[in-house]
C-alpha cells in the first residue's frame, strides 16, 4: 500500500498506481459466451413476464433472452433498443435489484433471479463493439426539434424524434454529452468512455446536432427555441444540490458529492485526485452510496455514511448498501447534522443530533455525537433550477419544484415538451428518463402528424 494512506486532511495519490486500476475496474465484468448461454437458459419465458412490467422501458426480457439461446445476440440488441436506445448503459446501472429481476419468478422462488442486466449487456456490447445499426430514418420531414440537455431523457427523445424523420438539435450546457452518465454515474459502473461510445451510436444514426456547450437561460432562451423550431423538449436535469442547513457548512472541505463524482469521472489520473483520510457522507441515496465507496476506492482510511431515518427508509437499495459494506464503508443511521466543527481553518468533525420518529415526524432526540472528518460531502438530494427557464421559471407551470407535466410529457406551455429528472412525480433513475424521453418524443411526433393533417 501507498505511504500516502495514512496523510492527514484531503491529499492526493494515496495508493499505488496498481491498486487504483483495481479498484475502479469494471464492478460487474461482462459474461462470456458460454456464461450467457448457461445464464439465458434459466429463464422460464414466463407469459405475461411480470420482469417486462418492472421495466419501466417495456422491453420484452423473455424474448431477448430467447434470442440470446438462440445464438443471435444481435437479434437480442435489437429487441432492447427497439423499447430502450441506451439499453447499454440501463443494463450497466439500472438497480435491476428493484426492477425486473426483482419481478423473476426465480428471485421469489429460489432467490436468484435470472441476471437480466448482465444478458442485457452480452447483447447490447455485441451489437455495439461491432456499430451494428438498426435503424434507418423515416423520409425528412422538415420538422425541427430543439432538446435541451444531453442526458439520457435527451438522447432517447432525440433519437426516436430522429427515426421519424425530424431534425433534432441538441443545446447542451456541459463541455461533453451524455449528462450523469457522463459526470454522475459511479467510475466502477461505467468504464473504458463507455457513455461517449453510446453518445456515438445513438447519433449515428443522423439527423441529431449536439451543441455542446450552450446553455438555456444564458445563450439561448425558452422562448426563442419555441420561436424557431417547431417543439422543444426539456431533458434538463436537476443543477441544483440541496443545502445541509449545519452551523459551519461552508468550511472548507465540506463539499457536494455530486460535484466529487463528476470530477472523479472527469479524472485522467486517478492519483492526482484529493481525499480525505477519514470521510464523512451525509445522505442515504444512491449518491451517496457512490460518494463513499469511491472515497474508500481512493484510498480514504474510514468513510462513514450517516443517513437521518433509518435502514429501510434509506433511498439506495439492499443491494447497495450491501456493496459499500463490502468496500469498508461504515452506514450509520438516526443522525442528523448539527454543526460543522473546524479549526484554524481546517475541518476537524461533524457533530450529529440522533433522531427519532415520534409518530410520523422525525425529530432530534437531543443527544449528540462528533465524528472526526477532514473531507464531508453532502449527498441530500438535488433539485431542479428553474431560473434557466426565462425569469425564474414564470414560463412554465412546476409542481414541488419541477416541471409539471401531463401522462405524455406535455407541459403547460404550448410546443414545449420535458421529461427525466427535471419533471415532477419521477423516480430518478436512468432507465425512467429514457422511458420518458422516448414516450415524449412520440408524443411530439403525433402532434406534428395531427398538425400536417390538419393543414392537408
Ligand atoms: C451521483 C449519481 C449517481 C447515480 N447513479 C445512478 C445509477 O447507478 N443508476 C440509475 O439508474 N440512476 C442513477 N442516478 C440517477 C440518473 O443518473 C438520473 O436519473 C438520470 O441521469 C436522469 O437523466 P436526465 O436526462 O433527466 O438528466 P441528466 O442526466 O442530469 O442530464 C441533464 C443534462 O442537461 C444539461 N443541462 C442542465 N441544465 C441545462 C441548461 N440550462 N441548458 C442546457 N443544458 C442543460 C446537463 O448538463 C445534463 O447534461 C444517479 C444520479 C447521481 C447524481
Ligand atoms: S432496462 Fe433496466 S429495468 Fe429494464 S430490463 Fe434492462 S436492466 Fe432491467
Amino acid at each position: 500500500m501507498a505511504a500516502g494512506v495514512h496523510k492527514e486532511g484531503i491529499a492526493p495519490g494515496r495508493l499505488a498506481a496498481d491498486e487504483y486500476a483495481a479498484n475502479f475496474g469494471d464492478l460487474h465484468p461482462p459474461l462470456d459466451r458460454h456464461e450467457a448461454l448457461v445464464e439465458a437458459d434459466r429463464c422460464y419465458f414466463c407469459y405475461d413476464a411480470p420482469c417486462m412490467h418492472a421495466c419501466p422501458t417495456s422491453i420484452d426480457i423473455p424474448l431477448f433472452i430467447r434470442e440470446i439461446v438462440s445464438g443471435n445476440p444481435l437479434g437480442a440488441a435489437r429487441t432492447i433498443f427497439d423499447q430502450n436506445i441506451l439499453g447499454g448503459m440501463c443494463a450497466r446501472v439500472c438497480p435491476t435489484e428493484t426492477l425486473c429481476e426483482e419481478a423473476c419468478v426465480r428471485e421469489a422462488a429460489e432467490g436468484k433471479p435470472v441476471r437480466i442486466g448482465l444478458l442485457q449487456r452480452h447483447a447490447t456490447d455485441a451489437a455495439m463493439t461491432q456499430n451494428r445499426q438498426f435503424y434507418r430514418r423515416a423520409a425528412p420531414t422538415g420538422r425541427r426539434i430543439a432538446v435541451v440537455g444531453a442526458g439520457p431523457a435527451g438522447l432517447a427523445a432525440a433519437h426516436r424524434l430522429a427515426l421519424h424523420g425530424h431534425e433534432v438539435t441538441i443545446f447542451e450546457a456541459r463541455p461533453k454529452p451524455g449528462g450523469l452518465n457522463e459526470y454522475g454515474i459511479a467510475a466502477y459502473k461505467s468504464v473504458d468512455d463507455f457513455a461517449q461510445a453510446e453518445v456515438d451510436y445513438i447519433t449515428a444514426v443522423g439527423g441529431i446536432s449536439i451543441v455542446n456547450g450552450r446553455m438555456l437561460g444564458r445563450d439561448v432562451s425558452l422562448a426563442g427555441l419555441a420561436a424557431e423550431h417547431d417543439a422543444v423538449f426539456l431533458g434538463m436535469g436537476l443543477a441544483g444540490v440541496n443545502a445541509l442547513r449545519a452551523e459551519g457548512e461552508a468550511a472548507l472541505g465540506v463539499g457536494n458529492a455530486v460535484d466529487f463524482i463528476s470530477e472523479l469521472r472527469q479524472a485522467r489520473d486517478l492519483a492526482s485526485l484529493p481525499v480525505g483520510r477519514r470521510v464523512v457522507v451525509i445522505g442515504g441515496g444512491m449518491t451517496a452510496i457512490d460518494a463513499a465507496v469511491q472515497s474508500k476506492l481512493l484510498g480514504a482510511e474510514e468513510v462513514t455514511i450517516c443517513y437521518r431515518r433509518g435502514r429501510d427508509h434509506m433511498n439506495a437499495s439492499g443491494y447497495e448498501q450491501e456493496l459499500a459494506a463490502s468496500k469498508g464503508v461504515t452506514i450509520r443511521h438516526w443522525l442528523q447534522p448539527r454543526r460543522v466543527i473546524s479549526e484554524d481553518g481546517r475541518l476537524k468533525g461533524i457533530e450529529f443530533e440522533y433522531t427519532a420518529l415520534s409518530g410520523d415526524r422525525l425529530a432530534g432526540t437531543g443527544e449528540t455525537v462528533t465524528l472526526a472528518a477532514d473531507q464531508i460531502f453532502r449527498a441530500i438530494g438535488q433539485s431542479f433550477e428553474p431560473a434557466a427557464l426565462d425569469g425564474g421559471g414564470s414560463a412554465l407551470e412546476l409542481r414541488d419544484g419541477r416541471v409539471r407535466v401531463d401522462a405524455e410529457g406535455r407541459t403547460s406551455m404550448p410546443r414545449v415538451w420535458a421529461g427525466g429528472d427535471c419533471v415532477f412525480g419521477g423516480d430518478d433513475l436512468t432507465v425512467s428518463a429514457v422511458a420518458q424521453g422516448r414516450d415524449a418524443a412520440e408524443s411530439i411526433h403525433r402532434a406534428l402528424s395531427a398538425q400536417e393533417r390538419g393543414n392537408g
